[in-house]
């Protein structure tokens, strides 16, 4: 996540933007400023233009951030921890701790988005039409709020369509959850919808490619985000659903070595890997306290010349990004918290503050592959 830039908080929610959003602020802009608003007002200075042009883009991207911002609040309510809200290419994105526990706030946290990108379209609409008739600059302003307005609205309608992981995906899941009593299967037919969706999207976008332009290969790499992100979800409900009843110390590497945070690089390579077959390391400090957490991956960053002088807690995470489990704690509650955390891993701390284990995608996908080949042994022995 390293493209993306930290803004601030918003309602004690970390808020950032990815780079890739230059490109869609540029392109809007460019089409206020260039074809929008001199087209309904012509005869006007080009920095008058580009100036309205530009307030009225930041304004859009606040509205996007408004849309996200109140998924994240009604969550919140709903006593769902909000980790980080990220702007980029295809909108917003708030990642959520853990999955609504009742259809009601499912139904909830996803409908407030649109909710406010209606109303954001509401008050742009009418404050564009008090203007739009105005002379001057003012007829400007008014018409760049009518284009605000416009994609409020389209922002609203869009993400309503009935496809995960759209906000009208997740209205869907909490009215199949809600009616059948059945989460995974609702989470499951609201993701294959995704998918169905998503495929439309990319053959539209494919037909208005090749009738009218570029425009369409937007519409492409869209349906494809969304593609990937229906499957991803539908992968993720199999997992959760088969890893429910399963508790973090059923599958955690139990008892890791602990590593002294100031022990070079190279030592750790040339003298103690030999004898471990981890590629986590927690860090403790002298006094036994844990200090962060390290990997293979990350000691691969570390250039052969600097191994000498590096020490390990230099290329560790710190504590405070490493998600912490409790051993008797659900496994599907941890994934959520895992797949947002920089290496995937995660320390396992029991109530004495004691380190008693690591969870690593590695134990996640051995304990699946065993579970699965201890029911196929025993799907066969009952055959
Ligand atoms: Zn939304």
């Amino acid at each position: 996540m390293n493209q993306n830039v930290r803004l601030g908080r918003i309602a004690g929610i970390p808020v950032g933007v990815n780079w890739s959003i230059v490109v869609i602020f540029f392109l809007l802009a460019w089409e206020l400023a260039d074809l929008v608003l001199p087209g309904d007002h012509p005869r006007h200075a080009v920095a008058l233009y580009w100036a309205v042009g530009g307030v009225a883009t930041v304004l859009f991207f606040a509205s996007l951030l408004a849309h996200e911002v109140s998924h994240a609040v009604v969550a919140k309510r709903n006593g769902i921890g909000v980790r980080r809200i990220t702007l980029w290419l295809f909108g917003g994105v708030s990642e959520l701790e853990k999955e609504a526990l009742t259809p009601g706030a499912d139904f909830r946290i996803a409908i407030a988005g649109p909710v406010t990108s209606f109303v954001l379209a509401g008050v742009y609409g009418v404050f564009g039409i008090l203007l739009h008739a105005a002379a001057g600059a003012a007829g400007v302003i008014g018409s760049a709020l009518g284009w605000l307005a416009w994609i409020n609205l389209l922002l609203g309608a869009f993400n309503l369509m009935p496809a995960a992981p759209l906000d009208g995906g997740r209205v869907l899941r909490a009215a199949l959850w809600r009616r059948s009593g059945d989460r995974v299967g609702a989470a499951t037919t609201a993701a294959k919808a995704g998918e169905v969706f998503a495929y439309i999207l990319v053959g539209l976008g494919v037909l208005e490619f090749l009738a009218v332009g570029v425009i369409g290969l937007w519409f492409v790499f869209l349906g494809w985000f969304l593609l990937t992100a229906a499957r991803a979800e539908q992968s993720a409900v199999v997992m959760r659903s088969s890893l429910a009843d399963v508790h973090v110390r059923d599958l955690m590497t139990k008892e890791p070595t602990t590593f002294s945070s100031s022990t070079t690089v190279a030592e750790l390579i040339d003298h103690q890997l030999g004898h471990h077959r981890f590629s986590s390391y927690p860090l403790a400090g002298p006094d036994g306290q844990l200090e962060g957490l390290t990997t293979m991956g990350r000691l691969r960053h570390v250039p052969g010349h600097l191994r000498q002088t590096t020490r390990l807690i230099d290329t560790a995470a710190p504590l405070s990004d490493v998600p912490v489990a409790d051993p008797g704690e659900p496994v599907p509650d941890l994934l959520q918290r895992m797949q947002t955390s920089p290496d995937g891993r995660a320390l396992v701390i029991d109530g004495s503050h004691h380190l008693v284990g690591i969870v690593s995608p590695s134990d996640i996908a051995r304990f699946m592959q065993l579970s699965m080949l201890q029911a196929q042994g025993r799907s066969e022995r009952s055959s």
